[in-house]
């Protein structure tokens, strides 16, 4: 089992960041897509009209429903977490956040030109395609046992994706 370099846990703060804000990831770790940008662009988003306390709880809600939806994929497919759980707690988060601002947990580790469209089309909604029929999860959600990174964890906690993915739900 290696130590996951500095750039990898950076990379996945920066996905924390690009579901919440329209930043767009400056670091090669994170794939693109070439979808083109259509009128659905300009649809609103799922969470635009909820309060602040509405979206804290919505995020909260789809945390904890994503956070399940991991660990039961992990004994599902025999994989297991990152040996630095940092790294799955950070992409739980972005998926949750995808689910209340999509309707869909999205993949949270590309940048998409039109996410609504992407939502709808699937391919990389997660599960993904290719973790489904290859368990290729480029976000280090689900590690195979021969990936350099892989850990002994096939469960993580609500508080621990919590703590370790900066901060209470929707406050980020
Ligand atoms: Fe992203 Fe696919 Fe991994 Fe889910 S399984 S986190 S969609 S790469």
């Amino acid at each position: 089992m290696r130590t996951v370099p500095m750039y990898l846990s950076l990379a996945m703060l920066s996905i924390l960041h690009a579901t919440t804000t329209a930043f767009v990831p400056p670091t090669s770790f994170l794939t693109k897509t070439t979808t083109t940008p259509t009128t659905s662009s300009f649809q609103m988003s799922k969470d635009a009209d909820m309060t602040p306390e509405e979206r804290e709880i919505a995020v909260e809600k789809a945390l904890k429903a994503m956070t399940a939806f991991s660990n039961k994929y992990i004994a599902n497919t025999s994989t297991k977490y990152c040996s630095d759980l940092s790294i799955p707690a950070v992409v739980i988060k972005g998926l949750a956040e995808h689910k209340v601002t999509l309707g869909a947990p999205l993949c949270p580790c590309r940048y998409y030109s039109d996410k609504e469209k992407e939502a709808k089309d699937g391919f990389w909604n997660c599960p993904c395609v290719p973790m489904r029929e290859r368990h290729e999860c480029h976000c280090m959600l689900f590690l195979t046992e021969d990936n350099d990174f892989v850990g002994d964890a096939t469960e993580i906690s609500f508080d621990q994706v919590n703590e370790l993915s900066g901060g209470a739900p929707g406050i980020v």
